[in-house]
């Protein structure tokens, strides 16, 4: 689709050359409703200057980019999302992010900018593994804490963060369910003499290996039976397609925070 919509919106992909960007730029061009409006990259990127669209080409000016934008989504690292946060706050323009591997204070800052513009980030914009997610904590608050909960993630060898955000995300829901603080249950490594196994310990195990878009477990282990609910990504395409959702869904809201889960109707 070229040329602004008679409604709907132009959309600024930020890392729109990266593996997601690209495919939220796709997901973007099958929108009814929204054009890709602005596309922004590292600064020094070898394509800068390239042109994407009619009219739009990479560039590496936040600022510049928002002027031409009414909402942007993006899939890159946790200081270049808090660095085109800071602009998009600056210039009020609703903010869709994906990124994951934020610090706590990262976090602290993004939940700041979102007085000023509104903001939704989610570690993952699939359906499916939102519905994963509330189908966790219901098995950990109907199995009860004899049974171990232990989680397995295995992601492309590129991945630069570890564990991945829906993996977390996926422990909360078992640590909320049982009325416990993720913090202080969470084991992320073994190696030793590790002892037995920490009463309601929630262990977090991460697989780095291929191509692979992601895959989840989550197992929940008693005696002489265990329960698995596992999730896999074929592809980019099902994330892409939910940040393009949430970028429609956040158009004129008021600032503050939102969920994925308000987005798809799921809280
Ligand atoms: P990628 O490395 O392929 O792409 C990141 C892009 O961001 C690159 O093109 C890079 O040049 C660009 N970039 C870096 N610094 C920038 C800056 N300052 N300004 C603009 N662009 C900049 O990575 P990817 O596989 O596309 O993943 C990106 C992020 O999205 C990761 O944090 C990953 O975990 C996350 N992710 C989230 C979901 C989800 O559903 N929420 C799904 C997949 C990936």
């Amino acid at each position: 689709m070229t040329g602004p919509p008679a409604e709907g919106g132009r959309v600024l992909v930020v890392g729109a050359l990266g593996r997601m960007g690209e495919r939220v730029r796709a997901a973007v061009d099958e929108d009814p409703e929204l054009v890709l409006g602005a596309a922004l990259e590292a600064p020094g990127h070898p394509r800068l200057g390239e042109a994407l669209a009619p009219g739009v080409a990479v560039g590496d000016d936040a600022k510049a980019a928002l002027a031409d934008c009414d909402v942007a989504i993006d899939f890159t690292a946790p200081a270049a999302t808090l660095a085109a946060l800071r602009a998009a706050a600056e210039a009020r323009v609703p903010y869709v992010a994906g990124t994951t591997g934020f610090s706590s204070e990262q976090r602290e800052e993004v939940e700041r900018l979102a007085a000023r513009t509104p903001v939704l980030v989610a570690p993952n914009f699939s359906v499916a593994v939102n519905v994963l997610v509330w189908l966790v904590g219901e098995a950990a608050r109907r199995l009860g804490p004899e049974f171990d909960a232990e989680l397995v993630e295995l992601h492309h060898s590129a991945k630069r963060d570890a564990p991945s955000g829906t993996a977390l995300r996926l422990a909360r829901a078992v640590a909320e369910a049982r009325g416990q603080r993720l913090e202080d249950h969470l084991v992320l490594e073994r190696a030793g003499e590790t002892g037995a196994r920490p009463e309601g310990a929630i262990g977090v195990q991460t697989l780095r290996a291929g191509d692979f878009a992601g895959e989840h477990t989550v197992l929940f282990g008693g005696r002489g039976e265990r329960l698995e609910l596992v999730h896999r990504a074929h592809t980019r395409d099902h994330f892409a397609r939910g940040a393009v959702r949430a970028a429609r869904w956040i158009l004129g809201r008021d600032p503050r925070r939102y969920t994925i889960e308000q987005v798809l109707g799921l809280e």
